[in-house]
């Protein structure tokens, strides 16, 4: 079928376009580049409102890249990972990206978390991982620094830099011809027939067709579509800390504590980063400002919406005793050393150096369930990522694909 094939203004002020894409993080560009790839010639667009391009998740992250440990077989999270995992490593060598493929350790260090590696090794074989059990001393063997009764190693988890990994996909995505417009904040959305109208505080952009991969603010830009989105997206803030240089050499692979499953998020892990360094964390505290990296970031409105939300009530009161330890453990560094220390004994407070922070956007639903797997929301014209939490910057290449299907289908069907 026909799109504008050659682009073209229909007056100074409103910019026509094949597709719009709003998000200029990983999900957007990934995307961005591969419906460039599949649909040359025609007219693409990215529309962010930050002045640089991954800017928000995409930018502070742990820059693992996951191998699929923790998901629920057939779920679109352990496809995607594993997919996404063999093609992130291939696109860095594509694009002379540098990543290492320097494995992960999953380290228990009781008798719970002894059993809850079983369930996880059995995990790991449903998702088709290759992976070694380790004793309390094979472990030690590997790991100098690191004590537990025992340990999964899953060989192919690494760690690269995922703002070069966006960098290079919207480098790719302009050579095609694509157009990034930044500094270009959405405000409005109509869906009409033939059409969707995105409105911004740069002028209004006409798309035949438009993804949203909007972050923190996916249910607000499905709001502005005028849909009630089901879920609300509540902002965890990540904080980490960097171990001071002289323990640069510390580990050598990424080592992981044995998450509790009935919590959302992994723990606090060492990490080694793809410039040399180490760091700790993240830990999960609920943010009250959607964009608000630092302790002391609140936004009256965003915390009043959060609060009001009846999905997010219900997560505080089911988390609200983990919720209080994490936030004592943000405010003093003492709580967050002895969760390390389970493990990496030698740490003392005087190795945690400042670290900036990442927000996390994870869905709730309306009945107070944290939605584990990615979430889609699909209108006639628009595909909308919902909830795309880690792993899914390892999986942007992945997600990218799915949505590209899913927009071909659209417009197939006319
Ligand atoms: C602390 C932390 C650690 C993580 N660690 C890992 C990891 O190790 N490995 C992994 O695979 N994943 C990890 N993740 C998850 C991963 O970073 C995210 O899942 C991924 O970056 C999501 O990409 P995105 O493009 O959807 O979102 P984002 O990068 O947040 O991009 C959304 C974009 O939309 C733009 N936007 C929003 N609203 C508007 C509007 N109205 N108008 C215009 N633009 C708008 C924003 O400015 C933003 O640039 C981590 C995330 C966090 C926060």
């Amino acid at each position: 079928m026909t799109l504008y094939s050659t682009g073209q203004d229909i007056d100074s002020e409103v910019l026509v376009y094949d597709f719009i894409i709003i998000g200029g993080g990983i999900l957007g560009l990934s995307t961005a580049k591969q419906l460039a790839e599949e649909y040359p010639g025609h007219r693409i667009v990215v529309i962010d409102k930050e002045e640089t391009l991954a800017s928000h998740q995409s930018g502070h992250n742990s820059g693992v890249i996951h191998a699929g440990v923790y998901y629920t077989p057939g779920s679109l999270k352990a496809r995607f990972c594993r997919e996404g995992n063999r093609q992130t490593k291939a696109f860095c060598e594509q694009h002379d990206i540098p990543y290492e493929e320097c494995g992960k350790l999953l380290v228990a260090t009781n008798d719970i978390e002894m059993e809850r590696m079983k369930a996880l090794w059995e995990r790991t074989a449903a998702n088709g991982l290759e992976r070694q059990w380790l004793s309390g001393d094979e472990l030690h063997e590997r790991e100098p620094a690191i004590t537990g009764r025992g340990a999964i190693f899953v060989p192919s988890s690494g760690i690269v830099d995922y703002r070069r990994v966006a960098q290079a996909m919207a480098e790719e995505f302009e050579s095609l011809g694509g157009e990034i417009r930044l500094s270009t904040r959405v405000t409005g959305l109509e869906e009409r027939i033939g059409e969707v109208v995105v409105k911004t505080n740069r002028g209004e952009f006409v798309g035949r067709y438009m993804i949203a991969c909007a972050g923190l603010m996916a249910d607000r830009v499905v709001k502005l579509l005028g849909k009630d989105p089901k879920f609300t997206i509540c902002p965890f803030r990540g904080e980490y800390y960097r171990l001071s240089r002289q323990h640069d050499s510390i580990v050598r692979h990424l080592i992981y504590p044995i998450p509790d499953p009935s919590m959302p998020f992994l723990g606090v892990h060492l990490t080694r980063m793809i410039d040399g360094t180490v760091t700790v964390g993240p830990n999960a505290v609920m943010a009250l400002k959607r964009e608000g990296y630092r302790k002391r970031d609140v936004s009256l409105p965003d915390t009043v919406g959060l609060l009001a939300d009846r999905g997010i009530r219900k997560v505080l009161s089911a988390y609200w005793r983990p919720g209080l330890t994490e936030l004592k453990n943000s405010w003093f560094k003492k709580g967050y050393l002895n969760d390390v220390r389970r493990y990496c004994p030698s740490l003392s407070l005087d190795d945690l150096e400042p670290y900036p922070a990442g927000v996390r956007a994870q869905a709730v639903s309306r009945q107070g369930k944290l939605i584990d797997d990615f979430l889609f929301v699909n209108t006639r014209r628009t595909v909308n990522v919902c909830n795309a939490p880690s792993p899914a910057a390892t999986s942007a290449i992945p997600i990218g694909r799915y949505i590209v299907d899913k927009v071909k289908s659209q417009v197939e069907e006319g």
